[in-house]
């Protein structure tokens, strides 16, 4: 299975097909982390997962989940062993690099209504510019009250976008280096030109306020208490003559979100605890309450492990951890035709082989990286290869020529084994990004194969 081209094993690619249907519905709606949330809970409750505030205890073969402040969720299907014993977990982070609006973020310019942004997470910024963008999120008002937004999704609603000047009088702009063309403080959408009347001082901005009120109800200074997240409009597409890929917005790192938690819902029983955790905050480090080095995880193993009648859940929780087994299912680096020398081409992602396992991430001298234990690796070499998975290995990218990290390291500080197994993805981190159709589906498969192989590691 090491290194084919894994559509050659499909002769019917039906199956593929349609689990990609699905994966394009969760990506379409799901384009931030509470939305993910939300639709990830829909799933597991459609799959006969309750949530741990509804019960009372647990027992082999029940399937639970916690959700976090709305952004992160773990789900579990606890095992016929005792919990302590360890766990197979899948982890998948659901943010995505985006622009988020400041706190203050409307004013006017010239007859413009703009709203000021921040990004978030690693973006080329002149990426996000003359693009359809959505606003998506919340706004939370001092009686409580959340309000959801959610403009430019629709079809039939209005879009927003950040302007970029026009070629004829870019002079300037174009002898700029690429990073330093579009400023970060430049990013400002463009909200709206229509004036309210004569008297107003800012009679635009006044009119796109006027509109915000009567919609939602929300005032200028609710966006100090609001997440409104600037992401690309409209919806994930087949992309490529054949139809061989999808074009989306966030498959880093929903798609490998939504084939770990589509692996754990189509998981019947277990012997080893089974768990889904999907967490916020990769994109800046996994910081925060929401993120991967949030106690909510070892929290929600302990609770758990109580609700399994187990009197010392805190400890037991740490042994649980020690004892388990983790896929960092996260994104890789596709190889790009068009840029072939970023590459070592031996230990490089390519769209259509499969699932990809990265031993190592890191940059410079493999700097901040979990690296994985060989003896781990070759039980998952086993796993892959007796379920029929196609997979392959990589490295991000050459030598010093950049890097990145994953949440891998997160856990492996907990003293499990983790590895970084993803969907290798062009285009990363930009508006539009690619997977293809059959790495969707084969991680799906490598991931469900890793929550049910039973056996002793070294
Ligand atoms: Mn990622
Ligand atoms: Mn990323």
């Amino acid at each position: 299975m090491y290194r084919k081209n894994a559509w050659l094993k499909y002769k019917d690619t039906k199956p593929v097909m349609d689990f990609n249907e699905g994966y394009k519905n969760f990506i379409t709606v799901a384009k931030n982390e509470r939305l993910a949330v939300r639709e990830a809970e829909k799933l597991l409750k459609a799959n006969g997962f309750k949530n741990v505030e509804d019960v009372k205890s647990v027992k082999a073969g029940d399937r639970v989940y916690f959700i976090n402040k709305k952004k992160n969720v773990a789900a579990f299907i606890i095992g016929k062993e005792p919990i302590e014993n360890g766990l197979r977990i899948l982890g998948a982070h659901i943010d995505s690099p985006r622009l988020d609006l400041k706190e203050h973020p409307f004013y006017e310019s010239k007859g413009f209504a703009l709203g000021d942004t921040h990004y978030y997470g690693g973006i080329k910024k002149y990426q996000w510019t003359t693009i359809p963008l959505a606003l998506i999120g919340v706004v939370c008002k001092k009686d409580g009250t959340v309000v959801d937004i959610n403009i430019g999704d629709d079809p039939k609603d209005p879009i927003v976008g950040v302007t970029d000047l026009l070629i004829h009088l870019s002079a300037d702009q174009m002898a700029k280096t690429l990073a330093k063309a579009i400023e970060g403080e430049n990013l400002d959408i463009t909200l709206g030109s229509m004036p309210l009347n004569e008297e107003d001082k800012e009679p635009v901005k006044a009119n796109v306020l006027r509109l915000l009120k009567e919609k939602y109800d929300i005032d200028e200074e609710d966006f100090i208490s609001a997440e409104i997240e600037i992401v690309p409009a409209g919806p994930a597409r087949d992309y490529g003559l054949d139809r061989s890929m999808v074009a989306g917005y966030g498959h880093d790192d929903r798609s490998c979100a939504y084939t770990s938690l589509m692996a754990l819902l189509d998981t019947k029983s277990v012997k080893k605890t089974a768990c889904c955790i999907l967490v916020d905050k990769e994109e800046i480090g996994s910081v925060g309450a929401t993120g991967a080095q949030s106690l909510f995880f070892e929290n929600a193993i302990a609770k758990l492990l109580a609700l399994a009648g187990n009197d010392h859940p805190l400890w037991a929780a740490r042994l649980a951890m020690e004892n388990s087994e983790m896929l960092s299912s996260d994104v890789s680096a596709g190889f790009d035709a068009l840029y072939p020398s970023v590459n070592d081409p031996k230990n490089a992602a390519y769209l259509g082989e499969g699932l990809v396992f990265n031993k190592y991430t890191g940059r410079g001298g493999k700097g901040g990286s979990n690296d994985s234990m060989p003896e781990y690796y070759a039980f998952i070499r086993n796993t892959m290869d007796e379920a029929g998975v196609n997979w392959q290995n990589a490295e991000l990218g050459r030598v010093d020529q950049g890097g990145g990290g994953t949440i891998a390291y997160i856990l492996g500080n907990y003293n499990m084994r983790v590895i970084d197994a993803g969907i290798p993805v062009l285009n990363m981190h930009a508006p539009m990004e690619i997977v293809s159709k059959v790495d969707v589906y084969e991680a799906y498969l490598g991931y469900k194969a890793f929550l049910v192989k039973y056996k002793n590691i070294m």
